[in-house]
């Protein structure tokens, strides 16, 4: 099969002929039909993520090994399985959940493998979706989608699924204030999530006009641009004074989460999800006195994925893909999204 394969980091991927994997026992041979082009795919390219003071975390100190065929937001059919597979049948429709745990560990044994102590994420720490054909070790890692369409349906695994999941940690109730950071695709998508499931006043935050154009017209109530105006400000404007009830930083910057912190109002929860990265400095004995929480969110367990699925199928998200590329051309996808050429998502489509 054809796949593109990352050999070292910062190098082109290469294109190559590599053999095709076959089923055995548990596992599904799925035709990739679409993957998701992601900022994770960048930061393994890039061999890493920014630590505190210019630290460089490299992904293979976290047990990444190269050569790797990325791509973790795959969707396609079912070509083949194994002997102990029941209920999946030839040609059928799946979104794969790629956040696949070592199975044994506490947070597996309770359904939320993507907090797996031992990750064995498909595109991350196996082989994923830029290629022909991925296999899926299990096929409890599927989600069929009936005749959905696959471009549409693949980047739920991930930035949807993510968005969804922060959402739900941020906990936030009917009547709060709702702050989102960060009108990108998972913001975005993050928006029309929480319009669905919560029925709290939401605010946007970015820098770009055009970003929060798109945040308002998928249902934010305020949106205000960090740029132009002191959003700490804004914010106590828009709740009498007190702060933000729950703030979802998609970005995770030094800067904006300084920022989320001062916004926050006693009691509240900070969700922190994007992979940006840096440090801050915390006023310690703030954390008791205004009994605020901070909480890591990364993407999220199986039965979301499935609640999320339900969710699409009725249509209340709309597709942010807006650029198709063909597996030949997975260097320019990853370098346009570098470049911040992308609005939405991108997809590969290898078939
Ligand atoms: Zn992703
Ligand atoms: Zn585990």
């Amino acid at each position: 099969m054809k796949a593109a394969r990352i050999i070292k980091p910062k190098e082109p991927l290469t294109i190559e002929n590599v053999p095709t994997p076959k089923p055995k026992s548990t596992q599904v041979l799925v035709r990739v039909q679409s993957t998701g082009v992601c900022h994770s795919d960048l930061h393994l390219w890039e061999g890493g993520y920014a630590g505190p003071a210019g630290i460089f975390m490299k992904v293979e100190d976290r047990g990444v090994k190269f050569p790797l065929i990325p791509g973790h937001e795959v969707a396609g059919s079912v070509e083949g399985f194994g002997e102990d597979v029941e209920g999946f049948s030839p040609d059928e429709k799946v979104l794969v959940y790629p956040w696949i745990g070592e199975g044994l560990c506490p947070a597996c044994r309770v359904g939320e493998e993507n907090l797996c102590d031992k990750p064995r994420s498909l595109g991350i720490y196996r082989d994923g979706g830029y290629a022909e054909y991925v296999l899926v070790p299990h096929y409890k890692y599927l989600v069929k989608i009936e005749d959905q369409n696959t471009d549409n349906f693949a980047s739920l695994s991930c930035s949807g699924l993510t968005a969804f999941s922060a959402i739900k940690n941020a906990g936030a109730k009917p009547e709060e204030s709702l702050v989102i950071v960060g009108a990108g695709g998972l913001g975005l998508m993050a928006v029309q999530i929480a319009k669905t499931l919560t029925n709290s006043a939401i605010t946007v935050i970015d820098l770009d006009d055009k970003r929060l154009e798109e945040a308002k017209k998928l249902g934010a109530d305020h949106v205000i641009n960090s740029t132009s105006t002191d959003p700490v400000k804004e914010i106590k404007d828009l709740t009498d004074g007190m702060g933000a009830d729950a703030v979802v930083d998609f970005v995770n910057a030094s800067k904006t989460v300084a920022t989320d912190i001062s916004m926050l109002r006693k009691r509240g929860r900070l969700v922190l999800v994007g992979l940006f990265g840096g440090s801050v400095e915390l006023n310690l004995a703030l954390m008791p006195l205004r009994a605020f929480r901070i909480i890591g969110s990364y993407t999220g367990k199986y039965t979301d994925l499935v609640e999320l699925v339900a969710l699409a199928k009725k249509g209340v998200l709309k597709s942010v893909v807006s650029r198709r590329f063909k597996l030949d051309e997975a260097n320019d996808a990853l370098n346009q999204l570098k470049e911040g050429k992308i609005i939405g998502r991108a997809v590969i489509s290898p078939s």
